[in-house]
């Protein structure tokens, strides 16, 4: 049995970084950038005014001050002569500032009686303008790796990028295994669940930047595991859930090792998920995570998302640690990292009472897993330990 960071490092070598695709901007939100972009553009590309008012000589700006009122500048419209002493041009918001004005006095500070303004309310100390360039240079860069964010997409539209280089998607294949099993929405026999963490583990891979594709569940029988091993073809990654244990139903091992598995790894000490299994089919990354839906939703947490960050471009690290208070005891640990269901609230973290690794009803009530390294000591309330945010 190995820890969970040795297998976390045995997981990482299994897995490379995709090459990289364009896609339209109006698809790169969430997307991984994949390699430095630059500004094609000045933003704004001129000096423009920031408020709807008068454009004027800041000199002469002053209370009760009188301008002639000569033209209009809109957005999307410039006024097109030097502006002269004694001069206003009426301005709006993004329209470009006319040559030889650099005050904007805001409508709200003017009189105006047909083409004559006067300044009635002494003017605040900004300028009202956006100058040239004040957001970005051209040339300026976005910095890969990083995923895009809605801000990230709108600057990157601003720098005039119509096309955004990201790292291919992974393409991850889920593979539930087990006579029991039906798809939701089916009618389930006496005997028989439906599968849950297929679903789930679709969801939080979609969530880490991953293309999930669930494939038809295989049966307790290795002509049934072989068919959907040979559905995995393209895929960058396998992932199995259940049949991984040793009774006599838990085939996947064998018959992953039938097709030429390279393992990397088998067991974890870890709670839940000790039957963790990961190696290289043909080439492909595969899990094997066990099939107990908590037991699946942690492992994919803990082992899957560094896997799909390093397919991406991103640096792997392992999770997202946080550190909250104990808002009661905890007793000491055994050899296994634990990670316990808990809800964080206010900086302070209480454990579920029932850690059954079959309930999903506790785990989706949770928002935190609590983690208890191998061996630790018993903890009293008010004691800082480590969690994952869920
Ligand atoms: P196994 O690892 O195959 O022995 O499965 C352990 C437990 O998890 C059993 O109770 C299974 O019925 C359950 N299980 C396995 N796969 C799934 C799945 N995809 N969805 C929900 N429960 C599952
Ligand atoms: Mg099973």
């Amino acid at each position: 049995m190995i820890s969970v960071s040795e297998a976390h490092a045995a997981l990482l070598d299994l897995c490379a970084t995709l090459e990289i695709e364009d896609v339209p901007l109006s698809q790169a939100a969430n997307r991984v950038l994949a390699q430095d972009v630059h500004a094609r553009r000045d933003q704004p590309p001129f000096s423009a005014s920031a408020m709807d008012g008068y454009a004027v000589k800041a000199e002469e700006v002053e209370l009760h001050a009188m301008f002639q009122v000569v033209g209009e500048a809109a957005a999307g419209h410039r006024y097109d002569a030097p502006l002269k002493p004694g001069q206003a041009v009426r301005i709006f918001t993004g329209a470009p500032l006319p040559v030889g004005a650099n005050f904007v006095v805001i409508q709200e500070d003017v009189s105006r009686k047909k083409d004559l303004i006067t300044i009635v309310n002494q003017p605040g100390p900004s300028d009202n303008i956006r100058p040239r360039a004040g957001d970005f240079c051209s040339g300026q860069c976005l910095t890969a790796p990083r995923i895009l964010r809605p801000a990230d997409v709108a600057l990157l539209a601003a720098m005039n990028i119509p096309n955004i280089p990201v790292r291919r998607r992974p393409v991850v294949a889920l593979i539930s295994t087990g006579d029991e099993l039906v798809m939701p929405g089916e009618t389930p026999g006496p005997d028989q669940i439906i599968a849950s963490n297929t679903f789930g583990l679709k969801a939080m891979l979609e969530s880490f930047g991953a293309d999930a594709r669930i494939l038809p569940i295989a049966q307790d029988n290795i002509a049934s595991l072989r068919t959907a091993f040979s559905l995995t073809a393209g895929a960058d990654l396998i992932v199995t859930i259940g049949g991984a244990s040793v009774g006599d139903h838990d085939l996947v091992a064998r018959v992953a090792a039938d097709l030429g598995m390279e393992r990397a790894f088998y067991k974890v000490a870890m709670r839940p998920g000790k039957p963790l299994m990961a190696g290289r089919l043909q080439g492909t990354p595969m899990v094997g995570l066990p099939g107990n839906p908590v037991s699946a939703m942690v492992c994919g947490h803990v082992f899957l998302q560094p896997m799909i960050r390093q397919m991406c471009g991103l640096p792997a690290q392992l999770c997202q640690i946080s550190m909250a208070r104990l808002s009661h005891p905890t007793k000491g640990n055994g050899p296994r990292q634990h990670y316990m269901r808990a809800t964080v609230s206010n900086g302070e973290i209480t454990v579920a009472d029932n850690q059954d690794s079959a309930l999903l009803t506790v785990l989706s009530a949770a928002n935190a897993l609590l983690i208890l390294p191998p061996h630790e000591p018993a903890h009293d309330a008010g004691d800082t330990v480590q969690y994952l945010p869920l």
